[in-house]
C-alpha cells in the first residue's frame, strides 16, 4: 500500500485530498498543528476507506517536529510515496503598514515549512528510488497581489523550489509539481465579505469560486501514474482566473 503524508490536513484543501487520496487507495498521515474535535471523525472517516489512517502533530515551521513526524510516519505506515506540503497562512496586509513578523511567520510556514518537511522526507524517497511531491503554491506566487508581499513571495518561493528540486530528483525516479489554486472556498476565504466573493466570481472566467474537491482531483492526478511524464510543473486550478 502506498502512504500519503499531506500537512495541514485538518480542515480545508488539506482535509479534502487526504479523503481524495483515502478513497485512491493511499494509507494516510494527516499532519495537524492544533489538536481539535475534529480530528477524530476524520481519522474514522478515511479509515471507512479500508486505508490506514495516521495523526502526527507537528508545526511545519519547525524543523526538528517535521523530523520526528516524517519519521513517525515511516516507522508506522513503512514509507512516504507521496509528500503534499499543504500548510499555509496569511497575514495581509499593505507592505507600508506590515510587521516584520508577519512576514516572517508567513514565509517561515509556506516556503520554509515546505523546505523542512520536504528535506525530511526526500531522504526516504531516495532510498526508496521512488517518491512523488505535491507543493501547494497559489495564482498570487504568478501573478503577485496587492495586500499579499508576504503570501506572493511564499508561493512564488515554493515554485521556484519546486522546479529546482524537480532537477535534483529525477533521476531517481522522484516527480515534484506544484499546484496553484486561485479563489477556494476554505476557512482562508470565509474572512471575505460576500459582495467581495461575488464581485472576485464575476471576473472568473468559469463564473464561480473553486470548491477544496476542484484542488484535491488535481493532486490526485499528480500523485497517480497518468502523469508519470510530469514533472516540475504548476497547474492552475483556477476556474481560468489568471491565463
Ligand atoms: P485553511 O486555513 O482552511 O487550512 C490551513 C491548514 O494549514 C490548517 O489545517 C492549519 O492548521 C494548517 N497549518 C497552518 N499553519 C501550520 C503549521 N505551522 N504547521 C502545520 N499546519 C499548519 O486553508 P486552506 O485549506 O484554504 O489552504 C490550504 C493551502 O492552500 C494553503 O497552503 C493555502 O495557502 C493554499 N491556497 C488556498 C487558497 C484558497 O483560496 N483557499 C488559494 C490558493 C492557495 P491549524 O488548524 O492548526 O491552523
Amino acid at each position: 500500500m502506498s502512504v500519503a503524508l499531506i500537512t495541514g490536513a485538518t480542515r480545508g484543501i488539506g482535509k479534502q485530498i487526504a479523503l481524495t487520496l483515502s478513497k485512491a487507495g493511499f494509507d494516510i498521515a494527516i499532519n495537524y498543528r492544533k489538536e481539535n474535535d475534529e480530528l477524530k471523525s476524520l481519522k474514522e472517516e478515511i479509515e471507512a476507506n479500508n486505508v490506514k489512517c495516521l495523526l502526527v502533530q507537528g508545526d511545519v515551521s519547525n524543523f526538528d517536529d517535521c523530523e520526528r513526524f516524517v519519521k513517525e510516519t515511516v516507522d508506522e505506515l513503512g514509507s512516504i510515496d507521496v509528500l503534499v506540503n499543504n500548510a499555509g497562512i496569511t497575514k495581509d496586509m499593505l507592505l507600508m503598514r506590515m510587521k516584520k513578523e508577519d512576514f516572517e511567520q508567513v514565509i517561515n510556514t509556506n516556503l520554509v515549512g515546505t523546505f523542512n518537511v520536504t528535506k525530511n522526507a526526500i531522504t526516504y524517497m531516495m532510498k526508496a528510488h521512488k517518491g512523488n511531491i505535491v507543493n501547494i503554491s497559489s495564482v498570487v506566487g504568478i501573478s503577485g497581489n496587492a495586500g499579499q508581499t508576504n503570501y506572493s513571495a511564499s508561493k512564488a518561493g515554493i515554485i521556484g523550489f519546486t522546479k529546482s528540486l524537480a532537477k535534483e530528483v529525477a533521476s531517481r525516479n522522484i516527480r515534484v509539481n506544484a499546484v496553484a489554486p486561485g479563489f477556494i472556498e476554505t476557512n482562508m476565504t470565509d474572512v471575505l465579505k460576500e459582495e467581495v466573493k461575488a464581485e472576485i466570481a464575476k471576473n472568473i472566467p468559469l463564473k464561480r469560486m473553486g470548491n477544496a474537491k476542484d484542488v484535491a482531483n488535481a493532486v490526485k492526478f499528480l500523485v497517480s501514474e497518468d502523469s508519470s511524464y510530469i514533472t516540475g510543473q504548476v497547474l492552475q486550478v483556477d476556474g481560468g482566473m489568471l491565463m
